[in-house]
């Protein structure tokens, strides 16, 4: 029950819709303490771990994302602005977004995410196809489909085989995850579609640096899934290095070469640049920032971060990874931070709230990856699944997830129905409008 010392009304600004910043908004939503503002650069909250599936025809692009302002809609002391923000001001309390609008906070969260790490050569960018939002997704998309509209029309066996190569950098979950769904779509679930090619000439090749394909998962899970994916026709060619990528053509350290049409980069992910802006030391190349155990800022207490941006220890000494449960349970954490910072103000605790703030605690729910139909490698605790069982739980956990997310039974079973039929729907090749005249 709210009192007069908790009838003031703490403005709390949060920067990113993604999986921390939405569960915050959420946690805080209906409680009159707080006035929420909710900004990000685009109008939906991305479910990314399915992005592989819109990239590769299995899924449309409005099933994996829905409207942050429509998922708020009943929270009445939030409100959703859209907004690209471009500096914050730590010690002013203020933040601005490119469209000149300033916002003021008396709490911050910065929760914007990670973005792909070309590890310091951005120039590789402009010759590679990212995989992060729902753009990329429809970008990989639109290329693959439309090489393979040109390899069928060319004659010149050469530029064909170019045409039908693709080449992922980057083996962890998302590199696996496409390989995999690349391989099946077009050598399998669309074989009978071309007159001149044969598609099972398609090179899926997936680069990675280490020794292992999916290398947070155990040795023998990750040997599973390369042997796999090899099953499948894609080609997993682990320690190898890439050292430049210019138009269509990667370089190695190695001193080989490779000539693909498409070059997908799954290989890194950095902080969001507005790490740079709170005024404490990064903790990382990545631009990482290490918070107190309570989330917020040294020094900073009314400035928090959570998400893909953190590099942290919870309060056991787990180190926290980059996937969305931990982004969830961060934000979970913030929210409940303001609410115990509201309850205690005025109190003779207030002085000391800071260090008597809960600290955040890391819940492992552990990690999947699926590799093609029918499997999958699960590692939660000392649990290891791997083929069909894995593939039945990954199946189960994101069915779940877009009953909850999609809210519409008869697109979730069309997507099930096709999805376990092998038959992509999504293959429609759309054009963004500076590109009608290619193809
Ligand atoms: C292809 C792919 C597959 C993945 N698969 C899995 C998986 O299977 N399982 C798993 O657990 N995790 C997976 N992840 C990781 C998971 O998606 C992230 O850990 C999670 O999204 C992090 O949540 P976040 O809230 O920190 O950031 P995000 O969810 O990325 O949200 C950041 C938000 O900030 C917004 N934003 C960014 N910059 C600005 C700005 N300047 N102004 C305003 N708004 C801004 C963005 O638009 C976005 O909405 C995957 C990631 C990718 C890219």
């Amino acid at each position: 029950m709210s009192n007069k010392r908790e009838s003031k009304v703490r403005r709390v600004l949060i920067i990113g819709g993604g999986f921390a910043g939405l569960e915050t908004a959420r946690k805080l939503s209906g409680d009159s303490r707080f006035s929420v503002t909710l900004v990000d650069r685009t109008n939906h909250h991305l479910f990314q771990p399915l992005l592989y599936q819109v990239a590769t025809a299995s899924l449309a692009a409005p099933d994996i994302a829905r409207s942050i302002r429509q998922i708020l809609a009943k929270a009445e002391n939030v409100t959703v602005l859209m907004d690209d923000i471009e500096t914050i001001d730590p010690d002013g309390k203020v933040a601005t977004g490119a469209s000149g609008t300033r916002y003021e906070w008396d709490y911050l969260l910065l929760a914007a995410g990670a973005r792909t790490s070309f590890f310091g050569n951005p120039q590789w960018e402009q010759h590679t196809l990212g995989l992060k939002s729902l753009a990329d997704a429809q970008s990989v998309r639109r290329t693959i489909l439309t090489n393979l509209e040109r390899a069928e029309r060319t004659t010149d066996l050469e530029e064909r085989k170019k045409l039908m190569t693709v080449a992922i950098v980057g083996g962890g979950p998302t590199g696996v995850e496409l390989a995999g769904a690349l391989a099946a779509l077009v050598r399998h679930s669309m074989k009978d579609e071309f007159r001149h090619l044969e598609t099972s000439d398609l090179r899926v090749i997936l680069i990675e640096d280490a020794k292992f394909v999916l290398s947070t998962f155990d040795n023998d899970q990750s040997e599973y899934a390369r042997q796999r994916l090899e099953s499948l026709g894609a080609e997993v060619r682990t320690g190898h290095r890439v050292s430049d990528v210019s138009e269509q053509r990667l370089e190695f350290t190695d001193g080989t070469s490779l000539e693909a049409a498409a070059i997908i980069w799954a290989a890194g992910v950095e902080a969001h640049p507005l790490t740079r802006q709170l005024g404490v030391p990064l903790a990382d190349a990545a631009g990482r920032i290490t918070p107190e155990l309570d989330l917020s800022l040294p020094g900073k207490p009314d400035i928090f971060v959570a998400g893909d941006l953190v590099r942290m220890t919870d309060r056991e000494g787990v180190a926290v990874p980059g996937v969305a449960p931990a982004a969830v349970q961060m934000g979970d954490h913030v929210a409940d931070v303001l609410k115990e910072e509201a309850r205690l103000e005025g109190t003779r605790f207030a002085d000391t709230k800071v260090s008597l703030r809960p600290k955040f605690r890391y819940f492992d729910k552990g990690m999947m990856a699926i590799i093609g139909k029918n499997v999958a490698v699960v590692k939660a605790g000392r649990m290891k699944l791997r083929g069909f069982p894995a593939w039945v739980a990954w199946l189960l956990v994101h069915i779940l997830f877009l009953i909850g997310f999609r809210n519409k039974l008869a697109v979730l079973l069309g997507w099930a129905f096709s999805y376990i039929k092998n038959e992509p729907e999504a293959r429609i090749i759309v054009h963004p409008p500076a590109d009608r005249a290619a193809g």
